[in-house]
């Protein structure tokens, strides 16, 4: 992977896009990397395969939400 500074993930831009639109950039994928809480067994397993679409891997459940959060 190529090292970036202090952009985090927002590095894989290179340069331009400002500070502003990557560091909310930064906050996003942070978050889709983690893994979330299902809604239907409560268990934190659920990963996004998709925009808006979200599976369980505790569950299996798979199920619609937002495109980059689950539920904000
Ligand atoms: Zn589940």
């Amino acid at each position: 992977m190529v090292k970036t500074k202090k952009v985090k993930a927002a590095g894989k831009f290179g340069a331009g896009y400002g500070t502003s639109l990557r560091n909310r950039f930064n906050a996003i994928e942070i978050f889709q990397r983690k893994k979330q809480n299902c809604p239907h067994c409560k268990k934190s397993g659920v990963k996004r395969l998709a925009a808006g679409i979200w599976n369980c891997e505790k569950c299996g459940a798979k199920f619609a939400g937002h495109a980059y959060t689950l539920n904000k």
